[in-house]
């Protein structure tokens, strides 16, 4: 195994702060809300949350899948709760999110794949906070696309599916996963009039040519929004890093990514697939 390589200084992030974020702050504490900003620990809450940007996740917290770089739990899920999306909801509204983002662990085992409570959130979340908007983070469904048809027919207003890694290491970075199924969830969400977003992590091990390849391939399904960020392991059972890429070569990706014409391209070592989400509803 590779030995593991110091984090670099760019990577260092400042504790929260700000007025709105403290606001928000006081509501998830005051009613106990739940977050993956929070509970994942991510580095950017005082942006986003100040921005009144938000992730939920939903459809329990253990997933089917075991992706090596994904810190949730695998196992067998508890049945899907049907009260969940009114609870969604309701957060969404205490904490009086403009923009909220909404991913699930994956539901290999229902079988419409969890897109029935996907369907009800989006609608639950438009009838109490109607002057909020979406992005849904879903997974590929396996394939079924009646299922992912559900998410289609309640028309987010951006609809996002994380591609991860490039071609090659898909196998290894989402083994139940396949590169070519993923571009075709894009595919179909673009020909249903989605506005469509994909992610990608760097550092595991990618070459510089694949991820231009891996652009071309986003681009060749019409993909908008393109975000890439820095993988960081989130305990030593997972993936190692193999690289720290730079804030320049970030920076270099981008101009790439918008000359290949991409809407919005974030690039950097602290972007997370949901950050500056705010920023896509163009
Ligand atoms: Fe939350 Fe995503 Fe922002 Fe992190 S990047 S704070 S998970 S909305
Ligand atoms: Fe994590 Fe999603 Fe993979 Fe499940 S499918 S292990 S939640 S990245």
């Amino acid at each position: 195994t590779p030995t593991k390589i110091k984090k670099p200084k760019w990577l260092k992030v400042k504790l929260p702060t700000g007025e709105s974020y403290k606001k928000v702050r006081g509501l998830v504490d005051e009613h106990q809300l739940h977050t993956i900003c929070e509970s994942g620990n991510c580095p950017n809450m005082g942006e986003c949350w100040g921005a009144g940007t938000a992730t939920f996740m939903i459809l329990g917290n253990i997933c089917t899948r075991s992706c090596g770089f994904c810190a949730v739990d695998t196992g067998k899920p508890l049945e899907a709760d049907i009260f969940e999306p009114a609870r969604v909801a309701q957060s969404v509204k205490l904490m009086e999110v403009k923009h909220a983002v909404i991913t699930s662990v994956d539901r290999d085992d229902l079988p419409d794949g969890g897109s029935e409570i996907w369907a009800a959130t989006v609608r639950a979340i438009r009838r109490q906070s109607p002057g909020t908007t979406m992005e849904t983070l879903i997974p590929d469904f396996g394939g079924k696309w009646d299922n992912l048809q559900r998410i289609i027919d309640v028309a987010p207003e951006i609809v996002s599916h994380n591609l991860e890694t490039v071609r090659r290491l898909t196998k290894e970075v989402r083994i139940q996963a396949k590169y070519d199924r993923s571009l075709e969830v894009l595919l179909r969400l673009k020909k249903g009039g989605m506005r469509t977003k994909s992610g990608v992590m760097l550092g595991l091990g990618e070459t510089y040519q694949e991820v231009i390849e891996t652009m071309d391939d986003l681009r060749s399904v019409n993909v908008d929004i393109l975000t890439l960020g820095q993988y960081l392991q989130p305990t030593p059972k997972h993936l190692p890093v193999a690289e720290f890429v730079t804030p320049e070569l970030f920076a270099e990706f981008k101009e790439i990514g918008l000359s290949k014409g991409f809407r919005y391209v974030e690039s950097g070592p602290l972007v997370r697939s949901s950050y500056h989400a705010e920023k896509h509803m163009f």
